[in-house]
């Protein structure tokens, strides 16, 4: 089984087929957002910066992310699905030469209209401890406001708010050419239709990854 870089917009689904896969294949997840939110929520002075560049939607520093993906992952024991990661190309270079150096990886874009994206994220809001997701559309909670099973208040992520949000996918529209032009040129590039349900994008997954 290959490591499995994914790559799509924000909201395109990496996170959801990632925990589906990690159940199904044994994969090892690392997120570089949850990284960096857990990086946030420690409430240090680098916890800050980070936020004040992910509040706006904003790249955090290529040096920063690449140590914090560097430190938390462990290649020789483990396959991983690296999400959110790489961003540009100098991350695609830095995951290709300096960290699977090698290692058999395939790269899966989740390819989903960006329009009805926006549309998802901005109605997303999420339980206080961000475990528990609802979309005030598709999947309301039972009670306005209230998350289902911790009866807390739901939050909104605040680069879920609509200007945040467009500002993401601009930004991800700016580096996500050359990226892809990056991987077709290593022939590892596998285009896939992330606008089935979630069972036929899994399975689409799953047929590039051996
Ligand atoms: P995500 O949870 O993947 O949508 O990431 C949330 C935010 O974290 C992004 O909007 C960026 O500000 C930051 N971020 C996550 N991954 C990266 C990365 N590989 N490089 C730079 N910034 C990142």
């Amino acid at each position: 089984m290959k490591n499995l870089v994914l790559i799509g917009p924000p909201g395109s689904g990496k996170g959801t087929q990632s925990n589906i896969l990690v159940e199904k294949k044994g994969y090892a997840h690392v997120s570089t957002g949850d990284l960096l939110r857990a990086e946030v929520s420690k409430g240090t002075e680098l916890g800050q910066r980070i936020k004040s560049v992910m509040d706006l939607g904003e790249l955090v520093s290529d040096d920063l992310v690449v140590e914090l993906l560097k430190a938390n992952i462990d290649l020789s024991s483990k396959q991983y699905i690296f999400d959110g990661f790489p961003r540009n190309v100098k991350q695609a270079e830095v995951l290709d030469q300096e960290i699977l150096n090698g290692t058999a990886y395939v790269a899966v874009l989740l390819d989903v209209d960006i329009e009805k994206l926006i549309n998802r994220i901005v109605n997303r809001r999420v339980s206080s401890d961000g475990k528990h997701i609802y979309n005030l559309v598709s999947n309301p909670p039972r009670k306005t406001g209230t998350c289902d099973v911790t009866g807390t208040h739901l939050i909104q992520r605040e680069d879920d708010k609509e200007e945040v949000v467009r500002n993401r996918m601009d930004v991800y529209l700016r580096e996500v050419g050359p990226m892809i032009e990056f991987y077709k040129n290593k022939n590892l590039l596998v285009t896939i239709d992330a606008e089935k349900e979630i069972d036929g994008v899994t399975e689409q997954i799953m047929n590039c990854i051996n």
